[in-house]
This record gives structure tokens, C-alpha cells and sequence, in this order.
């Protein structure tokens, strides 16, 4: 008895973690003997942590940003110029740019990037708001600040397509930030060089 429970047990956890992007089976089980080996307290952390995450955190329905309020308060403020959006990869890129002050428009958060050899294809991203946005009328301009990295610009460009015709200007992010690196790592200074010199789509 006490043996099939600890079986169920093992197999119920490794079960959830292999439902998550990117841990396949051998990783759900390093993980649970990871957790069988730890300490009570660290297994409460990461399942409290878990828990605060999905109670505290909201998706922005207007930018897909994640903050603690939906809207998110670049969204929320009146005084942040809509009509131009900058697209990125992740809510820590937001963060980043943030940082400058430099920026004055809103953003769009992809969620990731386009990886076909992992099986991140368009309809994973958050592209989809993003094309209503644009044809929404009310944008001006869209920056595509993907990071300067392959698939970063293969993302870039994808967007570019679909974005094409559909009545905004298309900029991208000036490349003073170093090709392959990512745009959360770069210095505020780089960034905002990288905000004010950006370039419309086809000028190289
Ligand atoms: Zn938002």
C-alpha cells in the first residue's frame, strides 16, 4: 500500500512537470528527485511561489504585459502616446526599457520568439492582438525591438509581412545593441540609442 502511494505520488508530479514548455519526462523526474531530496521548506517555497505567481500576476489584455493590473499601467496611463507600439519578446524587455525614460509610447509583449526547430510558431505568440491592434486604426508606428539575435530578427521579419499594407509606419530598433545579445542585458544607455535611432524596415 504505502509503496503505490509513494508510486502515485512520485507519478502525479512527474506527470504536471512534463506538461510544461520544455521539460520532457527525464526532466520531470530529475526534478522530482530533486524535490524528494530537499528540504520540506524548499518544496514549500516553490509551490508557494507558484501560487503567488498565478494570484498576483495579470495579463494585460491590451499589450499581453504582465504586471499586477489589467490594464498594465503603461496601458492605463493617459499620458503614454498609443498610436506607437513597441513590439518585444518578454515583459523583462518592457522592464528594461522602462528604465531608460526615454520611451513614451506603449508596447506589445510576444510572449517569445519565433522558433521553428522548437515548435514555437506564430500561433503561439501573441501576434494575433497585436495584427488587431495595428488594424484597429490608432497606431501610427510600430517598432519591432525583438532582440538582435537570429531568431529575434527572423521574428522581426515575419512581423514585418504581416504588419506590411496594414497602414502603420514599420521601424526597427537601432543595432547599437550588439548582434546575438539580449535586449534585457543591454545598459540604458545602449537602449536608449537604440529607441531614439531607430530605422524604418528596409533601409538595412
Ligand atoms: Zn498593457
Amino acid at each position: 500500500m504505502a509503496q503505490q502511494r509513494t508510486n502515485s505520488a512520485f507519478e502525479r508530479l512527474t506527470d504536471r512537470l512534463s506538461r510544461l514548455p520544455g521539460i520532457g519526462r527525464r526532466s520531470a523526474q530529475r526534478i522530482a528527485f530533486h524535490l524528494l531530496k530537499a528540504s520540506r521548506d524548499e518544496a514549500e517555497q516553490l509551490a508557494e511561489a507558484v501560487l503567488a505567481f498565478k494570484r498576483d500576476l495579470k495579463v494585460c489584455g491590451e499589450c499581453g504585459h504582465v504586471t499586477e493590473s489589467d490594464p498594465c499601467p503603461v496601458c492605463a496611463d493617459p499620458d503614454r502616446d498609443a498610436g506607437q507600439v513597441l513590439v518585444v519578446e518578454q515583459p523583462s524587455d518592457v522592464a528594461s526599457l522602462e528604465q531608460t525614460g526615454v520611451y513614451r509610447g506603449v508596447y506589445h509583449v510576444l510572449m517569445g520568439r519565433l522558433a521553428p526547430l522548437e515548435g514555437v510558431g506564430p500561433g503561439e505568440l501573441n501576434i494575433d492582438r497585436l495584427l488587431s491592434r495595428v488594424e484597429g486604426g490608432k497606431v501610427r508606428e510600430v517598432i519591432l525591438g525583438t532582440n538582435p539575435t537570429l531568431e529575434g530578427d527572423g521574428t522581426a521579419m515575419y512581423l514585418a509581412e504581416q504588419l506590411d499594407r496594414r497602414g502603420a509606419k514599420l521601424t526597427r530598433l537601432a543595432r547599437g545593441i550588439p548582434t546575438g545579445t539580449q535586449l534585457a542585458g543591454a545598459s540604458k544607455a545602449v537602449l536608449s540609442d537604440a529607441i531614439q535611432s531607430r530605422h524604418a524596415m528596409g533601409d538595412g
